[in-house]
């Protein structure tokens, strides 16, 4: 069942377009992670869902109702805003329940509201503090106690971890998923961080300027995706500019970069004389080049070079492999312990799949 609905939303500042003709759908209980560059409009998207910002065109439905002439406190959303702090006269208890003595909950039924969200954002005990006794990552927990806690048909999250520090923002980001599960929260949360993006959504949306470029599953958008401005983005890539060098069979086509390297890809066949090749670093493999070349296999490109750095970073390391004509590769070795296994200087060749 479709929760929320934006049909062709668009707003502008002056002769500058934010938001362009978004349409988009959550179903209930599914968590839709929007993701973009700075300025892309995400934060006003989401701004115009919660009613703060009046769209120029097209609609906002909620539970199949449009909510277009609401209030933002009429429309049933719960809210987690970078800016949209905790009231700092008041203690934990007073904060969470703030919004549901807004939206008409019985007085008699809150007290065991506030204990309940407080359990399930694990600050039971913290009832009396005030926000400046807390740390940031608690302070975080109650705003989302607070969101909660009056039962909202959708929630929507402002960069709700971008405050924290690192080792606290992934603690708090597998333990805000498990908290959306367990409420069953229809959801959109807005980041610029792609890694939070790819972990929190059952689906991603990425932005660029006022559009959307792509909807997918995490893994869709990382092994599909849509154009050069979302596989740049979302991960590492290495980009060759080339032209059709033939069909092999159906699917795989040859091409002959402008460095003279023919390479395989698996690609629809396009009829336009330019392509823009891709390869993620993580699937290129790295093999002694003095060893003898195995047989070849169609499905299979192979480029010989020298490494020119290696990097360890934590368990992966990263290697700048220089093929002929000065061109640079990266190849990402995952997990590979103490030993990177290559050194610099040494003549390797790389293998990267033509589905990949
Ligand atoms: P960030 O990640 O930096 O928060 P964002 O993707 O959320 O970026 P928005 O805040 O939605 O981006 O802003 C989109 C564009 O609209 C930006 O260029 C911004 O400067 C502009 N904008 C937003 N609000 C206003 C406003 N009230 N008046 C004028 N321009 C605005």
């Amino acid at each position: 069942m479709t929760v929320l609905e934006l049909r062709n939303v668009t707003k502008t500042y002056g002769g500058f377009t934010a938001v362009d003709g978004v349409t988009l759908e959550v179903e209930q209980g599914k968590i839709l992670s929007l993701l973009g560059p700075s300025g892309c409009g995400k934060t006003t998207t989401l701004r115009i869902i919660a009613g703060f910002v009046s769209p120029d065109a097209g609609s906002v439905r909620i539970g199949g109702d449009d909510v277009g002439k609401l209030k933002p406190y009429e429309r049933n959303v719960g809210l987690l805003f970078q800016d949209y702090a905790l009231f700092p006269h008041m203690t934990v208890s007073q904060n969470v329940a703030y919004g549901m003595r807004y939206r008409g909950t019985r007085a008699a039924a809150v007290p065991s509201r506030v204990e309940q969200m407080l359990s399930l954002v694990q600050l039971a005990g913290m009832e009396t503090r005030y926000p400046n006794q807390l740390s940031g990552g608690q302070q975080q927990r109650v705003a989302l106690a607070r969101a909660l806690a009056t039962d909202p048909k959708v929630v929507l999250l402002d960069e709700p971890l971008s405050a924290l520090d690192a080792k606290l923002r992934l603690e708090l980001r597998l333990e805000l998923k498990e908290i959306l599960r367990i409420v069953g929260a229809t959801t959109i949360v807005v980041t610029h961080d792609q890694e939070e993006a790819l972990s929190l959504g059952d689906e991603v949306v990425v932005m660029h300027a006022g559009r959307i470029v792509q909807r997918g599953t995490p893994t869709e958008i990382y092994r599909t995706p849509a154009d050069k401005f979302v596989a740049e983005f979302i991960g590492r890539s290495n980009w060759f500019q080339a032209v059709p060098g033939g069909e092999m069979n159906q699917s795989l086509n040859s091409y002959i970069t402008e460095e003279g390297f023919e390479i395989r890809a698996r690609a629809a066949q396009s009829n336009r004389s330019d392509a823009a090749l891709c390869v993620r670093p993580e699937h290129i493999e790295l093999f002694d080049g003095a060893a003898p070349e195995p047989t070849h296999d169609p499905e299979q490109n192979i480029l010989a070079g020298m490494v020119l750095d290696v990097a360890p970073l934590g368990p992966d390391v990263h290697v700048v492999v220089e093929l002929p004509g000065k061109r640079r590769l990266l190849a990402i070795r995952k997990n590979v312990g103490r030993n990177p296994g290559v050194v610099s200087g040494q003549p390797v060749r790389a293998y990267f799949q033509a589905s990949d």
